[in-house]
């Protein structure tokens, strides 16, 4: 007989009983409390707008891509739906009217998207919402879509005829959002999600992992698309009507108000703050006593629960942990929650990389120049980093060491010279080009996923490394699930190499500096690099920290990797390097092994002192 430990069941508990819950409560309540049939169709309406907000979720809470306009998609899908009922009633039923919509909200998604997601932030965010202004005036002006009256398939084409109404249509209704939120709780824990999160962190940190910025973008707003026209294809069917009201542009506030409300990037954030702010727009004038009043006082009441929410709950409804913040009260609200991080013990076994066991060529820099404006921030220099070779890049601050590290790892485009890897040819402004030669990086500021684990952290990076599609991966089929424990058990493999492997399920927000850099570390570990480059990974570790750093590197050099460590703190730099580059003013004042350096008497003058 199997055992089941209390743990897992906590842990299991702690994961679903919130699905669970509100799971029991959609489908318990309207039978429980035997609504009527237009108390359905109220349901019925607020319940395909919370699909239009779950697709908002993806796009705008999972990829960090502000949209401001989703009841433009949501529009698109319920007219086409709806012109379809009108011209084929005999022929079109509900299955036919949500492939339609979800089909034409994917490609108006996709032609949308495709200039859109040029621009970022608030220029994203100001297309998107001008789309969900220009709808209701297209609609207007054309006779198929009804002008200003709409397409009401009650009334004027009694052809239409519902196979489902009521009670089964709710249950219909409500099994079709609830697929759409699983498949929104499938699609973030993928691999696909890991992409979404880390380019909601930083399109740099995205690239730098060999992750297309734009592709992924565009994936977020295809796929954000198809809950949207799902829900207008379900609007139209229930309501049996669309018009210029059903998609005003109102409703695409409302719906980014729910989602903040609820909790953006949570997978029940759009259905519980949906739940809010649609329920208070469709049944506020059924609650005793302020009913009437509620409707005229609606947009203040949202706007003061919105206040409320970013103010106290930053995390929504949804990400609000009762546990944490009664916790936080007993402590009088001092101090907040303290996460004791395990110490790390680094290993000095050799590191869990592959690549770099095979003979790899040389990555070459040579006469590169950079300019920002007046400012010539790295002038002619020449750079040559060997496999299984750690090659130390100082100079003083403001001396271009950074900018030869952007420029090396191709996020800046280089005025002069030229990169090569092995005997491909790179060039800069190429980062996921670079990086998918197998150069991996750091950053000077660390970038975790703050709202992930950090195994995640890491996890996002080992994906990198096996061959899966998305599809695979989301839909957990045999492959997808295959490549997910191969990823996994990299990317634990990665963080005991730094002594994190303890630590790897704590939230990588709260982590403390020093471990914030070995995450970056393992994170470039788990790419399987041929060359790191490491921009100042010493900073702000403990004595005990940069001795473990140490080792860690030297495994790093043994196991074949070409490292370039970009550092200040010099015992570290003189006991490690086999060779050593000065940059001072962005030119190359001297190169060497670290004694000759040492030595050498411009060294000793600009960034040694007389020491
Ligand atoms: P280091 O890493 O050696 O401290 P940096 O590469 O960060 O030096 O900076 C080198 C020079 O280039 C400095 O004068 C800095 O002000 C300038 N610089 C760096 N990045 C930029 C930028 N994005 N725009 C303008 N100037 C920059
Ligand atoms: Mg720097």
């Amino acid at each position: 007989m199997s055992r089941i430990s209390t743990p897992a069941v906590s842990r299991w508990l702690r994961r679903w009983s919130f699905s669970i819950v509100v799971v029991l409560a959609l489908a318990g309540l309207p039978p429980l409390r035997g609504w009527t049939d237009f108390d359905l169709l109220r349901l019925d309406h607020i319940i395909a707008l919370v699909m239009v907000a779950i697709g908002l979720n993806v796009v705008t809470g999972f990829a960090g891509q502000l949209s401001l306009g989703p009841g433009a998609v949501f529009a698109v899908g319920g007219y086409v739906a709806a012109i379809l009922a009108f011209h084929y009633p005999d022929h079109v039923n509900l299955p036919v009217m949500c492939a339609v919509g979800i089909g034409a909200a994917a490609i108006v998604g996709l032609i949308a998207g495709v200039p859109a997601l040029r621009v970022s932030g608030f220029y994203l965010g100001m297309v998107t919402l001008y789309l969900a202004l220009l709808i209701p005036s297209i609609v207007d002006s054309f006779e198929v879509t009804g002008g200003n009256n709409g397409i009401d398939l009650l009334q004027k084409f009694p052809d239409f005829t519902q196979d489902l109404s009521g009670m089964p249509l709710y249950e219909v209704t409500l099994g079709a959002m609830l697929a759409v939120v699983a498949f929104t709780g499938l699609l973030l824990y993928s691999r696909v999600g890991r992409r979404f999160t880390a380019l909601r962190t930083s399109e740099v940190l995205a690239e730098s992992l060999g992750v297309k910025a734009y592709r992924t973008k565009l994936l977020a707003f295809v796929i954000s698309a198809l809950p949207a026209g799902l829900g207008g294809a379900f609007y139209v069917y229930s309501q049996e009507l669309i018009s210029k009201s059903s998609i005003d542009p109102l409703i695409s506030i409302n719906l980014l108000a729910a989602c903040v409300i609820g909790g953006f990037g949570r997978v029940w954030g759009p259905v519980v703050g949906g739940a809010i702010v649609l329920g208070l727009d469709q049944f506020g004038s059924n609650i005793p006593l302020v009913g009437e009043r509620l409707q005229e006082w609606e947009l203040l009441i949202n706007g003061v629960l919105l206040i409320l929410i970013i103010l106290l709950l930053p995390e929504g409804l949804v990400g609000f942990r009762p546990l944490d913040a009664l916790r936080r009260l007993r402590r009088r609200g001092v101090e907040l929650r303290v996460v004791r991080f395990p110490p790390t013990v680094m290993s000095s076994g050799p590191p869990p990389l592959r690549r770099c066991a095979e003979p790899a060529g040389v990555f070459e820099l040579s006469g590169i120049s950079k300019r920002f404006g007046g400012v010539l921030a790295v002038d002619g220099v020449d750079l040559t980093l060997r496999p299984g070779s750690l090659h130390a890049l100082i100079g003083p601050n403001g001396s271009g060491k950074t900018t030869l590290l952007n420029v090396a790892s191709g996020f800046y485009r280089n005025d002069s010279g030229t990169m090569t890897v092995g005997n491909v040819r790179t060039r800069g402004g190429d980062a996921v080009g670079v990086a998918r030669l197998g150069v991996a990086r750091t950053f000077q500021t660390p970038k975790l996923i703050a709202g992930v684990s950090i195994l995640d952290n890491v996890l996002v990076a080992a994906d990198t490394t096996v061959a899966c599609t998305g599809f695979e991966s989301v839909f957990r089929l045999p492959r997808g699930i295959r490549c997910h424990h191969v990823a996994r058990e990299r990317a634990l493999d990665c963080l005991r190499h730094v002594g994190l492997e303890a630590a790897a399920g704590l939230h990588a927000g709260e982590a403390p500096h020093g471990t914030r850099r070995l995450v970056e570390i393992a994170r470039a570990m788990a790419t399987d690099p041929l060359f790191l480059l490491l921009d100042e990974p010493a900073a702000g570790l403990s004595p005990a920290e940069v001795e473990g750093l140490k080792r860690m590197l030297r495994s790093l050099s043994a196991a074949g990797v070409g490292v370039l460590l970009v550092e200040h703190n010099m015992p570290l730099v003189l006991d490690l390097a086999d060779e050593v580059t000065v940059l001072h003013r962005g030119s190359r004042i001297a190169h060497g092994g670290p004694a000759e350096v040492r030595r050498h008497p411009d060294v000793m003058r600009v960034y040694l002192g007389a020491a």
